[in-house]
């Protein structure tokens, strides 16, 4: 029997896009579909849910198994800061999955727990901290560096010499201008880019843009 237990921890929308990558990457490596779970803390025990077994964290946490990996496949990115925290606490590896189809062209770094879906690609000399999601077809370009708990929506267009910071999250379609080499465009720390947006300047930490040009959505 193997040792070792697989989850996608999120049963929801994006959780049953990032299983079948999570089956992929385990049958390429002669793992049976059967150690690999839904964990999501919502759910009953016993439940099946696109053909995997789903169980609450704690029954992950007291099933046979030596050791445990669980990817985050939960888009909020705070939940997903606090649950890299208890996974790390109970010694939970962090699982990184790519489709594969996703292009990494040359000199990319990519922090643990990294969710990489269908047509995502990444190019050149680039920078990317943990638990990173990448919605299907989005990219990144050269020279952009990425901060930690970052999360693309489907088809971001992120050119090349842009800095995202922790927490942003940017919406489907939103198109980022390119930077300049040692002057990139920032997109703070917690920003959130609007779906469609077109960034043309930086963002400051914690804003909201929307709109072509991006402009800063008043909050009332
Ligand atoms: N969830 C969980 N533990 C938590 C927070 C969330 O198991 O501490 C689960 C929640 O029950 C839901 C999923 O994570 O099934 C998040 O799904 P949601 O529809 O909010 O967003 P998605 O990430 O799928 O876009």
């Amino acid at each position: 029997m193997s040792e070792t237990l697989y989850a996608v921890y999120g049963a929801s929308g994006f959780g049953r896009e990032v299983m079948p990558l999570a089956r992929a990457q385990l049958r390429s490596i002669g793992v049976p579909d059967s150690r690999l779970v839904f964990v999501d803390d919502a759910a009953g025990d016993g439940e099946m849910l696109n053909g995997q077994r789903v169980m609450r964290y704690e029954t992950f946490l007291a099933e046979p198994a030596t050791i445990r990996y669980a990817a985050l496949a939960i888009a909020n990115d705070v939940v997903r800061e606090k649950l890299a925290d208890q996974l790390r606490t109970d010694a939970v590896s962090p699982w990184s999955l790519a489709a594969s189809n996703v292009v990494v062209l040359d000199d990319v770094e990519v922090g643990e727990g990294a969710l990489l879906c269908p047509f995502v690609t990444l190019t050149s000399n680039i920078r990317i901290g943990r638990q990173f999601h990448a919605n299907i077809y989005s990219y990144v370009a050269h020279d952009c560096v990425i901060g930690d708990f970052v999360t693309f929506a489907p088809s971001v267009k992120c050119n090349g010499n842009v800095r995202i910071e922790d927490h942003a999250y940017i919406g489907t379609g939103a198109v980022i201008k390119q930077g300049k080499p040692g002057q990139p465009l920032v997109i703070g720390r917690g920003a959130v880019v609007g779906m469609g947006a077109v960034v043309t300047k930086d963002v400051p930490a914690g804003a909201t843009v929307v709109g072509n040009p991006a402009r800063i959505m008043n909050k009332d």
